[in-house]
């Protein structure tokens, strides 16, 4: 199979051609016991559960277009490969964290990775009403092993040098956030749509000059200020949960970037579904446990980065000889505090960002979308545009998570 020229595997097609497979077979049985289906449920690629005598696995294909949109949208085969090499890093960085990969093959820019059964994706799952105990220190965590261990805090520089390297070869996914996450939302590009009753706020914020301006000066700093390796698509859509279990789950938007990307585009994500909730009943206590979710990923992911940062500094940057090992661990400390600052003002106009992304541009969510009711869902959806615009230009003025938490529910 590894000779053969790439092409979409079928529910049909897929035990011929993967049941030689010593790695599917050990973890499935034989091939002619496999059932097949497919779930993608995703924007972009082919996603089929296989389910054997022994077990189950995912496959997961890259197409060579935008599945969302179809064949006039090519799409390179290759995100495959950047989402293997993420995959690979992220299970190094925080074990245990995403689906444990069983084979690559990058000519059938294919993943067999481990199934995930009975987990469901987070945002539908939010939308239920349903609790997860341990969801942001578990998301928290996540992004500070990830992004600490992927940056020259950590890695050595050769190391990290080269990692930068492979993943700027990922410019067409790179490309997409560029346009979808930074600009379209701000003028009437073609693919874009919202709810019609959002005309007036649409039309302020397109009218918005110095609104626009701090979008592209995140858009430089996403462009430019290489931290470390991103997940890229860090939503509530890729994380899967069963319980108290959470796994991520889709990285093949990882690049190099600033780590507020991941911290802003996630808290967003919970940010919007907490606007979205009155759309989906009585969930005043569902929006505060919601809330207490942003809490928890912002406490956790600066508790554990400090951890690393005391424990792990073993990259270029800020070496112990010039601090601890000069008696000035306060210096160190004090430097620790700035590098959090940074981060959390980026995620702050990151999240903002993403509020408009969601509402204005082509990838909606579906706890807006869901909300059957336009006039109501209008409203809810205005209240993230609004809380959107507040997070873009107020980065300086929110000073921390509690602030951050009141001026949500003061808006919603
Ligand atoms: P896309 O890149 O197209 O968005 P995803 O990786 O997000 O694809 O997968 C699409 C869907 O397939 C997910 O929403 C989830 O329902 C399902 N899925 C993906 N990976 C797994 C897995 N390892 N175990 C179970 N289900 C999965
Ligand atoms: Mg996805
Ligand atoms: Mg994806
Ligand atoms: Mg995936």
């Amino acid at each position: 199979m590894m000779q053969d020229p790439y092409a979409p595997l079928t529910v049909e097609t897929l035990p011929q051609r993967l049941g030689d497979l010593p790695a599917l077979r050990d973890r499935l049985g034989d091939a002619g016991t496999w059932q097949v289906r497919e779930v993608g449920d995703g924007n972009l690629n082919l996603v089929f559960i296989v389910e054997g005598e022994a077990g189950g696995l995912v496959v997961k294909q890259a197409l060579p277009y935008v599945r969302l949109v179809g064949e006039s949208w090519p799409l390179p085969l290759r995100r495959s490969f950047f989402e293997y090499h993420a995959l690979r890093r992220q299970d190094a960085r925080d074990p245990g964290s995403v689906p444990e990969v069983i084979h690559f093959d990058e000519a059938q820019a294919l993943i067999v990775m481990e199934y995930l059964d009975g987990h469901i994706i987070l945002r539908r799952s939010l939308i239920e009403g349903n609790r997860h105990e341990g969801l942001g220190e578990f998301l928290g965590r996540f992004c500070a092993r990830t992004l600490f261990r992927g940056s020259d805090l950590s890695m050595s520089a050769a190391d990290r040098k080269a990692d930068l390297a492979l993943f700027a070869g990922n410019v067409e996914l790179c490309d997409i956030t560029e346009a979808l996450v930074f600009t379209e939302p701000y003028f009437d590009a073609p693919l874009n749509r919202h709810t019609p009753a959002l005309d007036p706020i649409v039309r302020d914020l397109r009218a918005d000059a110095a609104l626009k301006i701090e979008a592209q000066r995140l858009k430089a700093a996403f462009a430019t200020r290489a931290e470390t390796m991103l997940h890229g698509d860090l939503h509530t859509g890729s994380v899967m949960v069963q319980g108290d279990r959470a796994r991520v789950i889709d990285p093949e938007f990882a690049m190099y970037g600033p780590m507020g990307f991941d911290v802003g585009m996630l808290m967003a994500n919970f940010l919007m579904a907490h606007c979205a909730q009155p759309g989906h009943g009585d969930r005043a206590d569902h929006q505060e446990w919601i809330l207490s979710v942003v809490r928890a990923i912002w406490t956790n992911f600066t508790a554990e980065f400090t951890h690393l940062w005391r424990t792990e500094r073993t990259g270029m940057l800020f070496p112990r000889t010039l601090f601890e090992d000069q008696s000035q661990a306060w210096a160190a400390e004090s430097a620790r505090e700035r590098w959090l600052g940074q981060v959390w003002r980026d995620a702050l106009g990151i999240a903002g960002l993403e509020c408009h992304r969601r509402i204005l541009g082509l990838a909606h969510n579906a706890e807006f979308e869901r909300i059957a009711d336009e006039g109501l869902r209008a409203a809810c959806e205005a209240k993230a545009l609004v809380l959107g615009r507040a997070l873009l230009m107020g980065q300086g003025d929110i000073a921390g998570i509690e602030a951050l938490l009141g001026l949500t529910r003061s808006i919603s």
